[in-house]
């Protein structure tokens, strides 16, 4: 929690927070001040606006000083989709989906989440974690200064309890703001024993969630939100919504993982359910996002999913913003997806998803952090909020959008402190602590 005065930002994107997240056009309004100055004291903004109005007052000398001549400067990104923690690799899929082959056939040569579940059931803790401190180390360097991150890859009480327990532990290994949510409901566990061949095994394991995961997970104290899966083939919308309802009894905020891979009544699902976020609407028919209509839940898209999951469709962007859907852009950051740059992907997100540049920059700050709730702490250069921000090495913001990939990241400032060659440290040994 540090002092320092960053100056003379050739723009500002400010991107003021109204009190809730974006919707229709004011998403897409960026808040620009040319010349501008973030202060900040105990790792808090002080003061922003013009260089010389924000000095004037706050131009202590003993502040440590960021000069930012020539450079934009945006509130810290809010990554609200991960999933971190897994063990082993699936380049292998990527490879054969790419030489043709469908998702049932990798499914059927083993491929799939359950092999990560597998594969992270029979990794150590101290691997999971040396991995883990590895990918914050790449997501931090991606722009990341408030990171979520969701168990679901144990689907056991005992392995997510671990995968939960692990996920707590590497605050330590990171200057990121985490936000840690339960997944139980990610996918059906292969392994599950059911009473009877008539039974369903998405209900058996349904009432493995309620009855047994939830209480365990509210009692162990670390999550801070339930996601669940709504998604054909996998937990439908009725079993979707016990869950949703049970673990809001249980004190969670649900989250919704829903048609990512078919119209499946997700959107509608979520929305009915007041879930706080509902992720990839890849095949969410424009039916439903009209009769939904406006919501309080954000709608999180996942360009980099449809990219590499090469779906047959795009989420609707367009007709979320039409219809005064908050929309969020995230990585979805896993074991089938390693795309860790959220700066990246919010660059992305614009032609794929004929956002504008201020549509995907707002998407990927205050409605992010308004769909972790932490609207009031992050997402937006605001007086009182936390001290998070990047600076890119560019005059304007809409300029990092025609240079996708191209390393304009000149640094990350978390809570006032300026955090340094991030990657060097995490990948060198053990866990380091970069603040
Ligand atoms: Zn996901």
């Amino acid at each position: 929690m540090s002092d320092l005065n960053v100056v003379g930002a050739t723009h500002l994107a400010t991107v003021r927070d109204r009190g809730g997240p974006r919707r229709g056009a004011e998403q897409n309004q960026l808040d620009l001040v040319a010349d501008g100055a973030v202060a900040i004291r105990h790792g808090r903004i002080a003061a922003v606006g013009r260089t010389h109005e924000v000095m004037a007052e706050w131009g202590d000398p003993a502040v440590p000083v960021l000069d930012a001549a020539g450079k934009t400067v945006l509130p810290g990104l809010v990554e609200c989709h991960s999933h971190a923690l897994f063990g082993g690799e699936r380049h292998h899929e990527y490879a054969e989906r790419l030489a043709g082959a469908s998702l049932a056939e990798v499914a059927a040569r083993g491929g799939g989440i359950w092999a990560s579940v597998e594969a992270s059931r029979s990794t150590g803790d101290s691997e999971l974690r040396r991995r883990l401190a590895r990918s914050y180390a790449h997501i931090l360097w991606g722009g990341v200064t408030t990171l979520e991150v969701k168990s679901g890859y144990g689907l056991t009480v005992a392995e997510e309890l671990r995968q939960l327990t692990l996920l707590e532990a590497s605050r330590q290994d990171t200057p990121m703001q985490l936000v840690i949510t339960f997944l139980g409901a990610h996918v059906v566990p292969r392994d599950l024993t059911t009473p009877g061949p008539d039974v369903e095994p998405s209900q058996v394991y349904t009432e493995l969630i309620a009855d047994d995961m939830l209480p365990a997970v509210a009692r162990q104290g670390i999550a801070q939100f339930h996601d669940v899966t709504v998604e054909d083939g996998y937990f439908t919308p009725a079993q979707a919504r016990r869950l949703m309802d049970d673990g809001r009894a249980a004190g969670f905020t649900p989250r919704v993982h829903a048609d990512a891979w078919k119209p499946s009544q997700g959107w509608a699902t979520a929305a009915g359910a007041g879930a706080i976020s509902a992720d990839h609407l890849t095949y969410t028919p424009d039916h439903e996002i009209h009769d939904v209509g406006t919501t309080e839940t954000v709608a999180g898209l996942l360009p980099m999913a449809e990219l590499i999951y090469m779906t047959e469709r795009r989420a609707n962007a367009r007709a979320f913003i039409d219809r005064d859907v908050p929309v969020a852009i995230s990585t979805d950051y896993c074991s089938s997806i390693h795309a860790t740059s959220l700066l990246v992907t919010m660059t992305m997100a614009a032609p794929w998803f004929r956002m504008t540049p201020a549509e995907a920059v707002v998407g990927t700050t205050l409605n992010a952090a308004y769909s972790l709730g932490l609207g009031a702490e992050c997402g937006s250069l605001d007086v009182g909020k936390r001290g998070d921000l990047i600076v890119v090495d560019c005059p304007h913001p809409h300029e990092l959008f025609l240079a996708p990939g191209t390393p304009l990241l000149e640094a990350v400032v978390i809570e006032g402190a300026v955090v340094h060659a991030p990657l060097v440290a995490a990948t060198a040994g053990e866990p380091t602590n970069h603040g």
